[in-house]
């Protein structure tokens, strides 16, 4: 309790400073002099103000994470310095723990649990996860036949990474892409989200009393077409980490291509959850609702097409409805709020049409279906589950991002695989069912890059992160992610 009054006011006190951008290790004004609102999503009003980069910022970034690429006291650090580094700010994040939950809280409306309990603590795990790899980075040697040589490869960071990323899970997102590239070696440019930069730039006084060369991170907080496009055309750019919408990854991928530059891309996701007739109903209905309703369902994996066998189909309806119902939506920092409001007018707006898009189109609302003035002033939506969904209706095939299922009946396992797999996205699916036999064929046949059985949003530092298809490609998690910030060089040494 103390902990967390103690937070408040360090979250309150963080939140009325000025904040710039944070380049060579220092607080830097916006060259423009202009600065953006941010909002908090639970009552509409501003939280604070926050530097509007543009192409002369990321210039300014860009240079000092060049410099600082080059520069010894990076380069040459040792990995195991690099590693004990990245555990230090690790250790700086847990101990700022409440205050970040807090902020995440504050700036997006994730419910303050979820961010105190889950994400934060991820965030963390991530980065000690990702220390422990700064030492473990492996080259080969390789058996030639081509002659008397020893061959062998290194592997070398890629140079300067422009990170971007949304602002569904602000500490997060910006935590898996630094992780990885600070093992391996590069340097980083991180625009946050607009909705969302604050957790990111409390972070960043975190590297700096953490002890991290000049340069090595630095925050340019702006529009995405404005600070986001111009890091993408940077030419001195090696790399872009991206993760947003699936619209504006193909133009990353499009501007990268002209000078080659390395792309990652997380994207959207329209992601099946199929209800096996055997399937433990219980688990398999809270754990669908949590699929769909965590984050107030603008998460990418958002478990948003929740398939179930006909014969079960009316009973797990009904408890569908009654478990959305039931959920417990307000501020985001009342501790006992299960969602929180979604971050935006415009997203607001956005879900509201999609739900208004189901009615027309002849889906029936089960429960919820419209906003939740009552929860507050907030942007607050009800939990809403739809039924008589059809696959070619609107809200069977478009990401969301919001807190609403579309609840359709399967008949038979290759038909539901089939369904499921017809969609453009491939990011992840959940699997309900006591059958192993089913399980494994469902895993082995759903284009998705995770699939969970009995199961749904578990994450783990360890294990690979990513979409097949639309949803992107490149994975983020585990030691796959280094492949991402990482160049392999090839080396033949003639032994004659
Ligand atoms: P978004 O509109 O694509 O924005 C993502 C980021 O890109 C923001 O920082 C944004 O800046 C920036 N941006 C926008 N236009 C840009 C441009 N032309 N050039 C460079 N940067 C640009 O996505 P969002 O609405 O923030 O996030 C929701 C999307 O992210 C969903 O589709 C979701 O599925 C996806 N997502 C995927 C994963 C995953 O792991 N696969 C995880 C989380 C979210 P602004 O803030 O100014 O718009
Ligand atoms: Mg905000």
């Amino acid at each position: 309790m103390e902990q967390s009054l103690n937070a408040v006011a360090a979250v309150q006190n963080f939140i009325h400073q000025p904040h710039h951008h944070y380049i060579q290790g220092q607080w830097v004004p916006s060259q423009s002099g202009l600065a953006m609102e941010d909002i908090d999503p639970s009552t509409r009003t501003v939280l604070t103000h926050v530097a509007r980069g543009n192409g002369d910022d990321i210039n300014r970034a860009v240079e000092a994470a060049r410099q600082a690429f080059r520069e010894k006291s990076w380069r040459q650090m040792t990995p195991q310095a690099r590693g004990v580094l990245m555990w230090k700010l690790a250790d700086l994040m847990a101990e700022h723990l409440e205050e970040l939950a807090q902020i995440d809280s504050l700036d997006m409306g994730m419910p303050l649990r979820q961010a105190q309990y889950g994400t934060v603590p991820m965030a963390i795990d991530h980065m000690r996860y990702m220390a422990g790899w700064a030492t473990k980075i492996e080259g080969e040697t390789i058996p030639v036949s081509a002659g008397p040589f020893f061959n062998y490869t290194v592997r070398q960071p890629v140079g300067v990474v422009g990170a971007i990323i949304p602002w569904n899970f602000p500490l997060l997102m910006a935590v898996w892409k630094l992780g990885a590239a600070l093992a391996a070696g590069c340097t980083v440019v991180l625009k946050p989200a607009e909705q969302s930069p604050l957790s990111v730039l409390r972070l960043a006084s975190l590297v700096t009393e953490a002890g991290f060369p000049p340069g090595v991170i630095n925050i340019v907080t702006g529009y995405g077409p404005e600070a986001g496009a111009a890091l993408v055309a940077h030419p001195d750019v090696n790399k872009i980490a991206f993760t947003g919408s699936t619209e504006v990854g193909k133009s990353i991928m499009r501007t990268a291509a002209d000078r080659m530059a390395r792309v990652s891309l997380e994207l959207g996701g329209k992601s099946p959850n199929i209800i096996c007739a055997d399937a433990n109903l219980k688990r398999a209905i809270s754990g669908s609702m949590l699929g769909i309703f965590m984050n107030q369902g603008e998460v990418c994996s958002a478990g948003s097409r929740i398939y179930v066998a006909r014969e079960i189909y009316d009973e797990a309806l009904e408890q569908m409805a009654a478990y959305a119902q039931n959920m417990r939506v307000g501020m985001a920092l009342d501790p006992k709020t299960q969602m929180g409001p979604v971050v935006s007018a415009e997203q607001y707006e956005r879900v509201l049409g999609y739900i208004a898009k189901g009615r027309q189109e002849g889906a029936k609302v089960v429960a919820g279906g419209g906003e939740m003035s009552r929860a507050g002033a907030g942007f607050f939506i009800e939990p809403t589950v739809f039924a008589q969904v059809t696959d070619s209706m609107t809200i069977a095939r478009e990401e969301i991002f919001g807190p609403v299922a579309a609840v359709m009946p399967f008949d038979s396992i290759d038909e539901v695989i089939e369904r499921a797999n017809v969609s453009a996205y491939g990011l992840a699916a959940g699997v309900w069912t006591e059958n192993v036999r089913t399980a494994h064929y469902l895993a082995h046949s759903l284009e998705a890059g995770t699939v969970w059985v009995n199961a749904y949003h578990v994450y783990d530092a360890a294990a690979p992160w990513g979409g097949f298809k639309q949803s992107g490609f490149g994975r983020e998690m585990g030691h796959h992610a280094l492949e991402l910030y990482t160049e392999t060089k090839d080396v033949w040494i003639s032994l004659q």
